[in-house]
């Protein structure tokens, strides 16, 4: 990301927002207060496109950013997706599904689960419930790592990946990623999963 530079692009809540926008695609979710804000400013090497101040359950849309090199064409939509917490599985916004459900150039969601929680909620039962039905390959993410000791990851992270197989076992990645917006833990094997999922 060294020669990259990111900005924020638009605020979507309906394809005709976005359709434009054609270039390969990931995108971030989790429940409220997960640490995603300060997790896609830490990616993107940036202090503040994303807002870290926002009220949980407040923002409900799509933000997209692009991440074009410095260098010529490479450019990427990194997608923010809102936070989840108090929704049942009927009432997950229709732009969501249709997000999920129709967004060809998609090529990953990264799920964001807290570490020191170190299990799923049954929001993110129900978001990776969606993943699976429309066969969108996904990966978790373990945020706030550095608030585990690091004898606690290995369970942590077995025990949330066994879970979150078990629901979504076609589109899940079997390996998660560690990551802390404080120490930058994992932030660069964040970053080449991005690029390299992305064909860069
Ligand atoms: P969001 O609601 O998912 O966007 O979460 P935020 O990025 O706004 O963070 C929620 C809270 O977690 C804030 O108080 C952050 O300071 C804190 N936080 C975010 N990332 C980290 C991290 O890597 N480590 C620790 N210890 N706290 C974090």
């Amino acid at each position: 990301f060294r020669h990259r530079s990111a900005k924020f692009l638009i605020t979507a809540v309906n394809q005709g927002h976005y359709r434009h926008l054609t270039h390969p695609e990931v995108a971030f979710a989790g429940r409220s207060n997960v640490g995603k804000s300060s997790l896609i400013n830490s990616v993107l090497c940036s202090q503040k496109l994303v807002k870290t101040s926002k009220k949980p359950g407040h923002t409900s849309a799509l933000n997209f950013f692009a991440l074009s090199s410095r260098a010529g064409p490479g450019e990427i939509s990194i997608v923010d997706m809102p936070g989840y917490g108090f929704r049942s599985r009927n009432e997950w916004g229709d732009f969501i599904v249709e997000y999920l459900s129709k967004r060809k150039v998609l090529r990953r969601v990264f799920m964001l689960v807290e570490a020191k929680v170190g299990e799923l909620k049954s929001t993110d039962e129900n978001f990776l419930d969606l993943l699976e039905e429309y066969k969108v390959p996904a990966q978790l993410v373990i945020t706030k790592a550095d608030k585990l000791k690091s004898a606690d990851t290995d369970q942590i992270s077995s025990a949330v990946i066994k879970q979150a197989t078990r629901i979504a076992p076609s589109v899940l990645l079997p390996q998660a990623i560690y990551c802390s917006s404080r120490t930058r833990m994992g932030i660069d094997v964040l970053q080449a999963e991005v690029l390299s999922v992305c064909g860069l």
